[in-house]
């Protein structure tokens, strides 16, 4: 009477480790796939940040229009978050909105028109080339994950075994699940694309937030610009506006002048630093009537200048 049912079972059994090893191998042939994808990706991305390291040169046209643009591709935060609480790759879906987002203002700033050199024409194309292969790349990976659930799924409810809550812890530890490859390529991308270019933000006054013009760094470390720092002395405010160090305002005299910085700012931000100093001019024309009306002139001690 039992005969029939414990066929059965040793069918079932035997149909279920063919499948096991075919969804196995499946698996694997993906990661092998995925990691050749990897490695051209990687190549890719790294000749790209070859090329940018030369069409965004201070010396060559285009340097501010690659500016703006890697500044609208970081504020879109298309595959990674750029805050420590948010560094997590972000969902295909969220991936696929920003990169919307980016290209729209793309179009609407017409950036990638203002492109003067051949070259940086070229480099911009191939930068959306690897972001469009990235998104791909996510996509395959997103329909292959929910296809092995699927399957699992399916199996389970035929079967009536747990293969999926199983298989599926297995193909936690999978590199092809996780997404940390996916992670590890936006991390090279977002660090190689956002240091190639410096950012303002980096260099500026904290006191008045415009860039540095004529940096003094004091004797802890902190840098001001000159002006910050005369009206600073003025108001007869002797230590760092930052870290409190005693006199450090003071005592700074014209041997503080950062000169590799300010060589610095001169060359990758011409244009603010023209800027500032129209405005240093216009500041300064305001405070000489000023001192004229008072009839003060003369009597500031000024160690700076
Ligand atoms: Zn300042
Ligand atoms: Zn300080």
């Amino acid at each position: 009477m039992n005969q029939p049912l414990h066929r059965m079972t040793c069918i079932e059994l035997e149909k279920d480790s063919e499948f096991f090893d075919t969804l196995l191998e499946e698996v694997s042939q993906l990661n092998q796939l995925q990691q050749q994808n990897k490695d051209e990706y990687m190549d890719r991305v790294k000749r790209l940040g070859d090329i940018l390291i030369k069409v965004t040169s201070p010396y060559k046209k285009d340097m501010y229009t690659w500016r703006e643009i890697f500044q609208l591709y970081l504020r879109a935060e298309i595959f990674i978050g750029n805050t420590e609480a948010d560094r997590d790759e972000h969902d295909l879906e969220f991936t696929q909105k920003q990169f919307k987002w980016f290209s729209d203002e793309l179009s609407r700033t017409d950036l990638p028109r203002k492109f003067k050199l051949s070259s940086s024409k070229e480099a911009f194309h191939e930068f959306l080339r690897i972001n469009n292969d990235l998104i791909m790349m996510k996509q395959f990976q997103y329909i292959n994950k929910t296809a092995m659930s699927k399957i699992l799924k399916k199996h389970d409810k035929r079967t009536y075994l747990t293969a999926s809550f199983k298989f599926g812890k297995l193909l936690k530890h999978d590199s092809y699940f996780t997404g940390t490859m996916g992670k590890s390529l936006c991390h090279v991308m977002n660090k190689q694309l956002s240091t190639i270019t410096p950012q303002i933000e980096d260099h500026t006054c904290p006191i008045c937030t415009f860039i540095y013009w004529k940096p003094i760094r004091l004797c802890c470390g902190h840098v001001f610009c000159v002006r910050c720092l005369i009206k600073s002395e003025r108001k007869k405010m002797r230590n760092c506006p930052i870290c409190r160090y005693e006199d450090a305002v003071h005592k700074a005299d014209s041997s503080n002048l950062d000169i590799p910085l300010q060589n610095f700012i001169k060359l990758y931000f011409p244009r603010e630093v023209k800027a500032k100093r129209e405005e240093n001019g216009r500041q300064e024309v305001s405070e000489e009537m000023e001192i004229i009306a008072r009839s003060q002139f003369g009597g500031n001690e000024c160690h700076i200048m």
